[in-house]
């Protein structure tokens, strides 16, 4: 059984901040691993503009790691106020919420492929967690699956449920009539959740025996990570939007209390490509157009600071190792590795009850 203590133990620094213990254990016993940036060095525009709009110092966070367990987690982190604050902000670019919609046809045919390979289900019952504006579902939808979804933002929720033509709960899964199913995702939702145990049991409670359960988590045993850190940098993988981070013996500890199987793991994304050295000679950067806010006052924050032409070249060689080191050790789609940032990870519920 997995249980939250994060929530129910967590004391107000202000409207906008929390201290909070360990989601897992419950201890308040844990190392700080570095802060957030200023706001103007914050590398992301999107988060940039989102903290803008939040009256705090983005150095107060840090992150943290708890000393009896290992989990990973932000602390002091967010309110759920300031959470929905950064949101609404973030989403109110125009582009925002679509930008990474380019891969997302490919890893959502790796996820139903791999998933479909543990069921023995000719027409699988699919409850997609946070399931946006219903991508994975509309390809499970064609593959002949039953679907469902759950969404909290009620603009993606309605786009969902006119693209796939089904009603999509709107809010908090756990609120929903309960039902079981054969699959459930979760696909970058675990790390943004306040309480991410309470909603990991609760989400294996729906499954049917024999069910499958997928998610992706950032993964702290990256090389990337442990490269940033020999090298007295903040993890790239350490942002304002993910409250949790994850190691692959963690995610072993959670099967083990949730009394399920970890079938495979792995830390494989869609593109192996090393990046150029020239690229930026010949391609502007894509960016949001964050300018498109009507907000003035936000405006006026999301200025980078200005650097010199040496310090740009600096930045610009550590990104590209960086980039490097990430792509190689994201490995290849057959590999079972999980050197990359990312965790791909799927459980299965016992066929017979325990
Ligand atoms: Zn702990």
């Amino acid at each position: 059984m997995l249980k939250s203590h994060s929530l129910p133990n967590s004391t107000a620094i202000s409207d906008l901040l929390e201290h909070v213990v360990c989601d897992y254990c419950g201890h308040d016993d844990a190392v700080s691993l570095g802060h957030l940036p200023p706001k103007q060095n914050i590398t992301v525009p999107m988060h940039r503009m989102g903290v803008a709009a939040l009256d705090f110092d983005t150095q107060e966070i840090s992150f943290v790691k708890c000393r009896q367990c290992g989990l990973i987690y932000m602390n002091p982190r967010m309110t759920d106020q300031a959470i929905q604050r950064f949101y609404d902000t973030v989403y109110a670019i125009p582009g925002a919420s679509t930008q990474f919609e380019s891969h997302q046809q490919e890893r959502a045919n790796y996820i139903l492929d791999t998933t479909d390979a543990f069921l023995n289900v000719s027409k699988p019952m699919l409850l997609d967690i946070g399931c946006g504006g219903g991508q994975l579902l509309k390809i499970a939808q064609q593959r002949g699956w039953e679907v469902a979804g759950s969404e909290l933002s009620s603009v993606a929720a309605e786009s969902a449920s006119q693209a796939l033509g089904i009603p999509i709960f709107h809010g908090d899964f756990r609120d929903m009539t309960p039902a079981e199913y054969d699959v459930i995702t979760m696909k970058s939702v675990v790390e943004h959740l306040c309480e991410p145990m309470n909603y990991l049991q609760a989400a294996v409670d729906l499954l049917k025996p024999g069910g499958v359960i997928f998610f992706n988590v950032p993964n702290y045993n990256s090389w990337e990570r442990r490269f940033a850190q020999s090298t007295k940098q903040l993890w790239r993988g350490f942002i304002i939007e993910h409250l949790y981070y994850f190691t692959p013996s963690l995610i072993r500890q959670f099967a083990n209390a949730l009394e399920v199987d970890v079938v495979r793991m792995n830390s494989w994304v869609n593109n192996l490509t090393y990046p150029n050295p020239l690229a930026p000679l010949f391609t502007r950067s894509k960016t949001v157009n964050i300018t498109a806010s009507s907000d003035q006052n936000i405006q006026s924050h999301i200025q980078p600071e200005p650097v010199t032409l040496p310090q740009r070249m600096l930045r610009y060689s550590n990104q590209l190792i960086l980039d490097t080191i990430a792509t190689a050790s994201n490995g290849r789609e057959s590999d079972n590795k999980c050197n990359g940032n990312a965790l791909f990870v799927w459980l299965q519920k016992p066929h017979q009850p325990l």
